[in-house]
This record gives structure tokens, C-alpha cells and sequence, in this order.
């Protein structure tokens, strides 16, 4: 479909966008292939983040295509609430294979961010279940957890909260895990402090009372903040502290699941199991939104057990929980990490990525640090007119140097697809290279 200039753009509210620059220099995705985007002036770029990490097996993969245009005809909506449709059914039945063995339910919602506060929700409801009052959520700084009031409430970065001031109550955060001394650590596997750093909680536990945490929410790998590792140790002593105290422990998966790290989930990866876990993204190859949430066996017998006239209900859903175009869209994508093979695509080309990022960009003049976990890197430039203008800049020239990147402040998240090969891989760090090269030669 080709961009008719003569549209405005104005009644567009844009999401975390300039939306005045935009509008002034706009830059459109008008269709996609693969590993390939194309914009409205005709111009072919390669995906650097796979969308916003959650295209891994390329754009328009045609069995998801086929799967939804099929479902688009046989119906299209169904009531989920006392009602259903297979589709969901058989997409849980999926998931929870490639989750930890404890975790056989997963509940639907629409968004990482839905997910989420849902899992938030299933821990009030389980300590309540419990009969037991833990008022209080322990997160991290430098977190991202989605955009709902929950999640935001449990966000480290400040520029996502401190204008908006109804917050749940009662969340501490935990030292982010950061050590900008250790730059430049291929794989990201810093051997500093983990346990030091983890050992936060067990101050908190001391000083609030271990009975009184509700929860601890991480994401294995700090992604929207600059994909920054786990220190080594730090997720296994979360874990530890999490036990001596009955907290529940929360992965928040929704960049890691499904692959990125080269295992299904992040918790694999580290191996370290949650009681909970959020995903969304690639469930579905980003293809229709969809988010979900698994826990382990216990709490979900506990929180559905507990409820009213024993009927075994959940008091919390929505109009599109396990909405049939996405179930057939994830499970369409179940099959294609099936049977492309995407999670070991994935682990093999994580050392190539590792090496190329290292060998075509550490030592440039424009680059502050590297970190690398998994398929996923976070490349931050030094910041340059205020935090985040560099990066800002840096993102619209790389579009029209032919290569969509995501940058959150002054980092870059470098996420191949699963699909991608080597020489994709060698493409996307040339580009990312040839337009740091052009702006410190040009200004
Ligand atoms: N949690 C994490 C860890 C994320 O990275 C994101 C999005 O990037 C979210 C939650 C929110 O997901 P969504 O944008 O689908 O609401």
C-alpha cells in the first residue's frame, strides 16, 4: 500500500514518539518481508530489533498469515468468560511445554503490559487466598515492566513515572545491577557482586519482615533499559532469598520468552525458577497482540480454590483473553519454533552476534559500552545534547540509512530475528557503523 502524502498525520496521538519531529520527518513502514522493512519512499531496511523484539521468525511469515485469514472465516470472536473456543486451549497446552515442569496454566491477556498487572494480580489474590497480608512489591531500579498503572508502579525508569503520581503503594526497588566500571564484557557475564547486589531483598526482608513481601518482579535480562545481564549469581540468590522468606519470585519474560536467550525461556537460560511468568511478543511474532501469564501449579490451585461458592473462579479477565486470531497466530508460531528450529537458531548465532558486535563496533569513538545477553544487545553512544538526544537522532538516521534500530535513550537494542543468518548479522553492524562513521564526520 503505497503513503498518500496528502493524508495528514495530525489526529495520530503517537506512543513514546516525538510526535511533532515525527510528523515533520515521518517515517512509515508500508510492508514487510522477512527480515526486511520497507518504508514509504520505497527504501528497504533491515530489522535490527525484530520490531521491538518480537518478530523472530521474520515479518508476514505466511503460516501465521494463512492461520489467521483461516480463523478470520470460521469465527471471530468468542465470550471467554464461562464460554471458548479450541484455539486457546491448545495454545496454553503449548506453552506450558516450553515452560519450567511446576507450570501447567497460562492465562491470556493482550499486551506485556496486561500481563503484567495480571501477574500482580495473581499474587494479591494468592496471598490473600493464603489469608496472609503482604502489602508490599519489591522491583528494581531501571526496570521496565509495561505501562499500566501496575507495571509503572514497578518501573525504574523515571521518565515513565514521575509524571504520573497514582501509583500503587508499598514498592521498593532494589539497586539496579549496572556497573558501568564493567564495560565492554562480551556476553554481558559480569562476575561482580550478584549476590552482593541481590542481597538488597534480604535487607529489605530485615528491615519490612519477609512476611510482609508480596513479590519480587525482574526481568532476567533488563531489557527497555538498555539490555543489561544479570550479574552472575543474582537471579540464583534472588531465588534463595525469595525461598528463606515465601516470596514469590516474577520474571517478567516479555522480551526473553520464546527464545531470545537461546533457550525457550530466560529461566532456563539461568536456571533458576520463577513462580510466575509474563511473556507477550514473540508469542504471537508480533503479529496480533497477545500477552500471557503462567504460574506454578500450586498458586493457581490456590488462588482458583479459594474463591466464592466454590466455583473455582478468578475474579479478573478480558473481553479479548485468548481472542481467536491471536491463539491462531500463536499457535501458528508454536509450530514455526517447532519447526524451523527457531530456539536453536537462535543459540547458534548468539556467539557469531557476540563477536560481530565486539569486532565491528567496541573501540569506536561514538560508543560508550557494549553489553550482549543472548540474541539482544543494548549499544550506548554517549550521550551527546541532553540524555536521549543522540540516540533520538541516531534512530532517524539509521531508517534512512536502511536500518531500523531501537533506541531507548542513549542505547541501541540490537535484537536480530531468529531467521536472521551471519552475513544478515554482519549487515546490520555495518550499517549500524557506516551512520556512526557519517555523523562524526558530518556533525
Ligand atoms: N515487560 C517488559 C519486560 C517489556 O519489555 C515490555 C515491553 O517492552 C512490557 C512489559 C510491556 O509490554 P507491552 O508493550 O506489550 O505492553
Amino acid at each position: 500500500m503505497a503513503y498518500d502524502a496528502t493524508n495528514s498525520l495530525e489526529a495520530h496521538w503517537m506512543p513514546f514518539s516525538d510526535n511533532r519531529g515525527f510528523k515533520e520527518d515521518p517515517r512509515l513502514v508500508v510492508r514487510a518481508e522477512g527480515v526486511h522493512l520497507y518504508d514509504h519512499r520505497g527504501g528497504q531496511l533491515l530489522d535490527g530489533s525484530s520490531g521491538l523484539f518480537c518478530s523472530p521468525a521474520g515479518h508476514c511469515h505466511p503460516k501465521i498469515a494463512e492461520a489467521v485469514a483461516k480463523q478470520m472465516t470460521e469465527y471471530t470472536y468468542v465470550m471467554p468468560f464461562q464460554a471458548g473456543h479450541p484455539g486457546s486451549f491448545k495454545l496454553a497446552e503449548k506453552i506450558s511445554r516450553m515452560l519450567p515442569e511446576q507450570m501447567n496454566h497460562v492465562f491470556f491477556t493482550n499486551s506485556g503490559s496486561e500481563s503484567v498487572d495480571t501477574a500482580m494480580k495473581i499474587v494479591m489474590a494468592y496471598w490473600n487466598a493464603r489469608g496472609e497480608t503482604r502489602p508490599r512489591f519489591v522491583s528494581r531500579e531501571r526496570a521496565y515492566h509495561g505501562v499500566n498503572i501496575g507495571g509503572v508502579s514497578l518501573s525504574g525508569m523515571v521518565k515513565n513515572r514521575d509524571i504520573f503520581h497514582a501509583t500503587v503503594p508499598g514498592v521498593m526497588m532494589l539497586r539496579h545491577t549496572y556497573d558501568p566500571s564493567e564495560t565492554f564484557i562480551p556476553g554481558g557475564h559480569s562476575e561482580h557482586n550478584g549476590v552482593e547486589l541481590a542481597n538488597d531483598l534480604e535487607r529489605m526482608a530485615q528491615t519490612y519482615g519477609g512476611n510482609n513481601i508480596a513479590a519480587v518482579f525482574v526481568e532476567p535480562v533488563a531489557g527497555s533499559t538498555g539490555a543489561l545481564p544479570p550479574p552472575k549469581g543474582y537471579l540464583q540468590q534472588l531465588r534463595k532469598i525469595c525461598d528463606q522468606y515465601g516470596i514469590l519470585l516474577v520474571f517478567d519474560e516479555v522480551i526473553t520468552g520464546f527464545g531470545r536467550m537461546g533457550t525457550a525461556f530466560a529461566a532456563q537460560k539461568y536456571d533458576v525458577e520463577p513462580d510466575i511468568i509474563t511473556m507477550a511478543k514473540a508469542l504471537t511474532n508480533g503479529s496480533i497482540p497477545m500477552g500471557a501469564v503462567a504460574c506454578r501449579d500450586d498458586i493457581y490451585e490456590t488462588v482458583v480454590g479459594s474463591s466464592k461458592r466454590g466455583l473455582t473462579e478468578f475474579f479478573h479477565g478480558y473481553t479479548y483473553s485468548g481472542h481467536p486470531a491471536a491463539c491462531a497466530a500463536g499457535n501458528a508460531m508454536m509450530e514455526i519454533i517447532e519447526e524451523e528450529d527457531l530456539i536453536q537458531r537462535s543459540a547458534d548465532l548468539i556467539p557469531y552476534f557476540e563477536d560481530a558486535l565486539m569486532d565491528g563496533l567496541k573501540g569506536h569513538e561514538m560508543i560508550k559500552d557494549i553489553r550482549v545477553a543472548g540474541l539482544m544487545a543494548g549499544v550506548e553512544v554517549h550521550a551527546e545534547g541532553g540524555p536521549g538526544m543522540r540516540g533520538t537522532e541516531l534512530q532517524k538516521r539509521m531508517f534512512w540509512d536502511g536500518l531500523s534500530v531501537k533506541f531507548t535513550g542513549d542505547n541501541a537494542i540490537i535484537a536480530p530475528q531468529f531467521i536472521a543468518t551471519r552475513d544478515h548479522v554482519d549487515e546490520i553492524v555495518g550499517r549500524f557503523r557506516k551512520t556512526l562513521d557519517h555523523m562524526l564526520a558530518n556533525g
